[in-house]
């Protein structure tokens, strides 16, 4: 391709794609003075609403969410007449938007867009199309749709075919005449099961070539009343913002509570209420584990097979027509009497998975034991999803290297947010692969990316920065992360588009961003106020600025996991602790950090005797036979949050790998019981563990003690007060990230003050809550880092996270007991944060470190044993 010497005009921006998005990124770029061309293959505006004029083509989306929500003026001016609206009123309604923000005359219509490359001198693309001619930009933005590549499958004997034949994604304009005809439909995805009832209406026989079948729900729709869309739309701000920070992108989701919670008859009464009042999510939102757990599962797909069993009248159809994969890791589908359609007389299903097609003839379908004359053949097999829009396009970017090439292989498909790619400077893609897109309603996927674009092209600006690029790491950083998430559902465990498993020879790999839309718009906002961290860009030419490169920055090395659980307890808004009382700071929930809890042969809850008072502990016994080594436990929450269940978790992994028996202790509270309770409760419950060994299968020459943040605090001082106060003795200390010091002038507090979930200012409340005055913050009881001798001390695990206030207090005790002479061994686990240790439901690192303490616990304990 010649470069831009010969191009035609220059613009700041090119926009690929005439739909909802490009459209939407016309208007705001537009709005904002920049020189803008939309090019569109079709011959006017739409996108898929122009494409598939299919029989019975709407929406899934109810109509008055599915709309943009960015003009109030736009929403006042228009109503919808129905629950879903049907192809022909969504595609007026795109019409009377594009005539009322006068759009057409910045699109050139019936123009394919056939490549793109960067220019790198020039720091700008070139942009061909079809006609052989071409333009320069500056920014090249993509609209091209994840649905648009229609996919024909490439069956033998294919342009044999006599009939006529068509796909729904690039429908004609004139009506299809099925009337008396035999058709023939492949395909029973969303656009299959919308056709498939209209078409059998007409035609004089229907036969459905059935791959896999579906689950669906019906749609219910209905007429909506103009008093009804008013009152929506007088709430629109709030609405929007519900749909805005949503997971899917609707105002509403799934209620709090898992399906196995539920007795068999409640959920069924859910169900099937929910199937009476139809939608997209209805059913799958009465709980919150139906696509995570395949018991719960299983519980929504029963009913659904259990329904079609009883709609169908003729029960060898009905057992064809029954799915078996996960529900709802396929788009979900909503239908209108599509399993009614199967009774009618002049409807057959055909399993091609039983009896694969084997060839198309020129009269019809053979399959490898029938064949069936049709004189209309309806492609329904969907679409080359999300990439393929992308590789019709020759896009090129630094170096020459194209954007097919890059991703060639699944594993290798990089983005950053689904919006940007390393390599293509000032490229954006809207809707791109690894965002939430083709997962959510589209129209709030497709506002948010329009606003961030043109927000961030402003902001370029405004700085006068070019070639603007993510980095490498930032794309790794998110790819991975989106792997992770679709990994901890069952959306990966089902071949689908989302897995590019439709197309023959696609690499497999999850395509978007589960994480969902609320979720994802909070990261691409905080990434934006950071100065669009992960991207790097340039000075412009012209700047009087005269530092040359402005790196981008990133967010430095903290573990995946553990960022995109920081930005869901972002995102889930608690206030920060130190605004809350303790009482209510004490109600938080973190059991779905913590994951299931394992099995252990036994476990005991009982209380204990300490100074004025008892305290309950929870005793964990593992399997085989006593007497055991045992660790005495603390655990963490600033001495003033935390109990026996926050660390069962871990307690019960611990007992079970180093073989220990683990005392868990519930010590008495701060501010109701100040310094020094906690430590004198701590030091009581070690001794009651060596003193009553015995009476649980303990051997009190082996044991442990340790904890976690206050914890590991409480566990330090209790082996000091060991040590000064007549025993007993101690074969380990197991130190996780704990309070050393009532100080905060540490690097790690400077660094990570704030948003690594510990924050500067909670551990301030905590110990202000803790202490009775300054003074005990100097007694080392409450500061073991402060006494004045550490020699003769138990030897020392000590864990700290790289992103945590307390890393460095920690790795100070841990350099004071060496000094000492205390054999210590010490890890820092650089991309994790404070609290990581009681997190394995949702942290690799957290099972890393759990299991390096039970070794170390466990080579302790046999050292003692050895002596
Ligand atoms: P599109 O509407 O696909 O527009 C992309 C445009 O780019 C097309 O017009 C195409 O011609 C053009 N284009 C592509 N490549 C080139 C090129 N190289 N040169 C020039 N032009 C090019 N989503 C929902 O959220 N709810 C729904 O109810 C819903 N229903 C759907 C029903 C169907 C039948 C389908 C197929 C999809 C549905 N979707 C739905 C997804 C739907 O695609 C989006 O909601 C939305 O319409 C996408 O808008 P877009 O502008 O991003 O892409
Ligand atoms: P789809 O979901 O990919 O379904 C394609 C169908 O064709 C499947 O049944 C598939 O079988 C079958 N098929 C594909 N290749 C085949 C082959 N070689 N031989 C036989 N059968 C083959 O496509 P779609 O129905 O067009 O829907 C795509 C997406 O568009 C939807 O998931 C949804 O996001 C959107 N959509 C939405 C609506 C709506 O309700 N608003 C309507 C239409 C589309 P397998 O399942 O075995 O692969």
């Amino acid at each position: 391709m010649a470069l831009n010497q010969q191009s035609g005009r220059v613009f700041d921006a090119v926009v690929v794609g005439a739909g909802f998005s490009g459209l939407y990124m016309l208007h705001r770029l537009r709005e904002a003075g920049y020189s803008v061309r939309v090019y569109e293959a079709a011959d006017d505006v739409g996108g898929t609403w122009y494409w598939n004029r299919y029989p019975g083509a709407r929406c899934d989306i109810e109509s008055i969410y599915y709309n943009y929500t960015f003009s109030k003026e736009i929403l006042n001016e228009w109503t919808w007449s129905s629950r879903y609206a049907e192809q022909p009123e969504i595609l007026s309604y795109i019409n009377f938007v594009a005539d009322k923000l006068d759009l057409r005359r910045d699109i050139q219509f019936k123009t394919r867009i056939t490549a793109a490359r960067y220019n790198e001198e020039n720091r700008n693309w070139e942009i061909r199309m079809d006609d052989g001619t071409s333009v320069v930009t500056e920014y090249f933005i993509t609209a091209l749709g994840c649905l648009s590549s229609s996919n024909i499958p490439k069956i033998k004997g294919l342009d044999s075919f006599k009939g006529e034949m068509y796909h729904t994604g690039r429908w004609p304009h004139k009506k299809v005449d099925f009337s008396s005809k035999r058709v023939g439909v492949i395909g029973t995805g969303s656009s299959g099961i919308q056709a498939i009832p209209v078409i059998a209406k007409e035609a004089g026989h229907l036969t459905v070539f059935q791959r896999t079948p579906q689950y669906s729900c019906p749609a219910q729709n209905h007429p909506l009343e103009e008093e009804d869309i008013r009152k929506t739309w007088e709430n629109y701000d709030e609405t929007k913002q519900l749909m805005r920070y949503s997971q899917h992108g609707v105002p509403y989701g799934p209620r709090m509570r898992s399906a196995l919670e539920d007795s068999p008859e409640e959920r069924e009464r859910l169900y099937e209420k929910a199937w009476q009042e139809g939608g997209l999510f209805t059913l799958t939102y009465n709980y919150n584990d139906i696509a995570m757990l395949p018991e719960s599962n299983e519980t929504a797909a029963s009913f659904i097979r259990s329904k079609i069993k009883q709609i169908v009248h003729d029960p060898e159809v009905a057992q064809k027509l029954m799915p078996t994969y996960y529900y709802a890791t396929k788009r979900p589908i909503i239908d209108t009497n599509y399993f009614e359609t199967y009774n009618r007389e002049n409807v057959s299903l055909v399993d091609i998975k039983a009896a694969p097609i084997m060839e198309i003839t020129p009269d019809g379908i053979k399959t490898t034991d029938n064949e069936y004359e049709l004189d209309v053949l309806v492609f329904a097999t969907g679409f080359d999803a999300m990439t393929g829009p992308l590789f019709k396009i020759d896009i090129r970017g630094k170096n020459d290297v194209s954007l097919k090439d890059k991703w060639a292989d699944g594993s290798e498909l990089k983005t950053y947010l689904g919006l940007a790619t390393s390599g293509f400077p000032n490229m954006f893609m809207l809707t791109g692969p690894q965002s939430p897109s083709v997962l959510s309603n589209m129209m709030v996927s497709i506002e948010q990316h329009v606003d961030w674009v043109a927000d961030c092209i402003d902001y370029l600006r405004e700085h006068h920065l070019e070639a603007f690029e993510a980095t490498e790491k930032a794309e790794a950083f998110w790819s991975q992360q989106c792997h992770a998430i679709a990994d901890m559902s069952l959306l990966t465990k089902t071949d689908s588009w989302y897995m590019g498993a439709n197309i023959d020879g696609k690499p497999r790999g999850f395509l978007a961003f589960a994480g969902g839309v609320g979720l994802y718009r909070i990261i691409c906002d905080d990434i934006a106020a950071r100065g669009y961290e992960g991207f790097t860009s340039v000075l412009a030419h012209d700047s009087t600025d005269d530092s040359k490169v402005k790196e981008g920055f990133f967010m430095s090395n903290i573990d995946p996991q553990a960022w995109f659980i920081l930005k869901q307890l972002e995102s889930a808004g608690a206030p920060p602790m130190e605004l809350l009382t303790p009482e209510l700071a004490r109600m938080g929930d973190f059991s779905l950090l913590a994951g299931a809890p394992e099995e252990v042969a036994k476990v005991e809850n009982r209380t204990i005797p300490v100074p004025e008072g008892e305290i309950p502990v929870r005793i964990y016994t593992p399997a085989g036979e006593g007497p055991f080594p045992a660790l005495v436990y603390y655990h963490g929450g600033g001495w003033v949050i935390g109990n026996l269940d926050t660390v069962d978790v871990p307690c019960r992994m611990l007992a079970n790998r180093a073989g220990c028996v683990v005392v868990s202790v519930d010590y008495r509270l701060a501010p109701e019981h100040k310094f020094p309770t906690a430590a004198e409760d701590s030091y009581a419950a070690a001794k009651w563990v060596a003193e009553n060994a015995a009476s649980i299968q303990v051997d009190p020459e082996r044991i442990a003690v340790g904890g976690d943040s206050a914890g590991g605090n409480l566990a330090a001082v209790v082996a000091l007060m060991a040590r000064e106060q007549g025993g007993p003795s101690f074969a380990y200390q197991m130190l996780i990230y704990p309070v050393t010091n009532h100080a905060y002038d540490t690097d790690s507090y400077r660094d990570n003050a704030e948003g690594y979930f510990l924050t500067k200012n909670t551990m301030v409340w905590f110990w202000n809550h803790y202490l009775r005055n300054e003074e005990d913050g100097q007694n080392p009881y409450a500061s073991p880092l402060l006494a004045e001798d550490l020699s003769g001390l138990p030897p020392a695990l000590v864990i700290t996270a790289g992103f945590d206030p307390l890393r460095d207090e920690g790795e100070a005790y841990a350099e004071r007991l060496k000094a000492a002479g205390v054999p210590v061994e010490v890890t820092r686990y650089d991309g994790m944060i404070h609290g990581f240790f009681w997190m394995p439901g949702v942290l690799a690192e957290a099972h890393n470190a759990i299991n390096q303490a039970a070794n170390a616990l466990k080579q302790a304990f046999s050292a003692v044993k050895t002596i």
